[in-house]
């Protein structure tokens, strides 16, 4: 599964970093960084929830 982030459009606050720690973090304005564009098993399903409960929809995940 292929992850795409846009940061244009994310708000901050973090919630994908902390479903999907070892798929995204933040920079030092608090805007997502993407770790890992190519995830499988859990991290995909981290990944998932992340996008769901992104609040600016700025997490996009390809299957
Ligand atoms: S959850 Fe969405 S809005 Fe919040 S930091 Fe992550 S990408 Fe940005």
């Amino acid at each position: 599964m292929r992850v795409v982030v846009n940061t244009s459009t994310c708000v901050g606050g973090g919630q994908c970093a902390s479903s999907a720690e070892t798929v995204f973090t933040q920079d030092d304005q608090g805007l997502v960084v993407l770790l890992k564009a190519d995830v499988q098993g859990e991290e995909a399903e981290a990944a998932r929830l992340a996008a769901f409960l992104c609040p600016s929809r700025s997490i996009t995940v390809e299957e």
